[in-house]
């Protein structure tokens, strides 16, 4: 693989970042994963608006603009010949040269870091065909989850908590009620109403998560934006989640408990399909 490091196009072997990396000594940083269908980039202009926001939030300096963030993106593509895949991309605060618990200056460069994932059949992926199964998980995240950090020990907890039990994800549960998947945002259907978590700090603010709502509205489903129980999601009609790697993805067990028919549901699958169709037109 051909990677990008801090200006440079290497060879992944050759890519190195300093051992006073605040990604690396403090997950002092942000990422977004941006998938590619085609050859081109999903939802890309979501993905940096995001990452602006992610910045922002923690005081650190944008290292690039949007417009030279695409080109390396596409750099990468190209380079690594990805027709489908992921695009991973890292901002850390940098190398200030040792450790210490405060920000190092402004003006202290951040450590920028890309690297392309081929999927080969990431869009037709067979599981959506069958759904997968979750279990639910103690949400002990930070309280600000709406910042794409690289801190990602808990989640990778719950992945491991997930397979121990033999299913596929976990669903974070905070006062009783679901905040999001590991990696996914949650959704449940009842009655044809499509019910996601409304936006606050308590969740990442997921990009499919915006297409689908936005997409679901305009074929005139109804989506309601409120907190839901795993108890209302195991007696739910259909379960699904979104994210930038698995698309629209039906949630077919939680905790044991089949949801619905035990199947994927329609509204996951045609969420899935006008998702697919719909972003593979606004690619860039
Ligand atoms: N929530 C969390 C905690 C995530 O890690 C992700 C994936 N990065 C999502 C939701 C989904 O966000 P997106 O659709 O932007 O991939």
């Amino acid at each position: 693989r051909t990677v990008y490091v801090n200006g440079e196009y290497l060879p992944e072997e050759e890519a190195t970042v300093s051992i006073f990396d605040r990604g690396f000594l403090m997950a002092d940083g942000v990422y977004e994963v941006t998938s590619v269908l085609g050859g081109k980039l999903i939802d890309f202009p979501g993905h940096a608006a995001r990452l602006d926001r992610s910045l922002t939030e923690l005081e650190m300096t944008a290292p690039m603009n949007a417009e030279d963030l695409l080109e390396v993106h596409r750099e990468l593509v190209r380079r690594n010949g990805i027709d489908e895949g992921l695009i991973y991309l890292q901002i850390t605060r940098g190398n200030p040269g040792d450790r210490d618990f405060a920000f190092p200056p402004a003006d202290t460069k951040p450590t920028v870091v890309l690297f392309t994932q081929a999927k080969p059949g990431l869009a037709a992926n067979p599981t959506a065909k069958v759904g997968i199964k979750v279990i639910s998980i103690p949400d002990i995240r930070w309280g600000r989850r709406d910042i794409k950090t690289v801190q990602l020990l808990y989640p990778s907890m719950a992945k491991m908590a997930a397979k121990k039990a033999h299913v596929d994800d976990a669903w974070f549960v905070e006062d009783g009620l679901v905040t999001e998947g590991t990696s996914n945002n949650a959704y449940i259907v009842k009655g044809g109403k499509i019910i996601t978590r409304n936006l606050s700090n308590d969740i990442l603010h997921g990009i499919t998560r915006a297409a689908v709502v936005r997409f679901a509205r305009e074929a005139q489903m109804e989506v309601e934006e409120r907190p839901f129980t795993i108890e209302e999601a195991q007696g739910a009609d259909e379960a699904f989640f979104t994210s930038a790697s698995a698309f629209v993805m039906p949630v077919v067990e939680i905790d044991g408990k089949a949801v619905g028919t035990g199947t994927p549901g329609p509204v996951a699958a045609r969420l899935r399909e006008i998702y697919l169709d719909e972003s593979l037109k606004a690619a860039v």
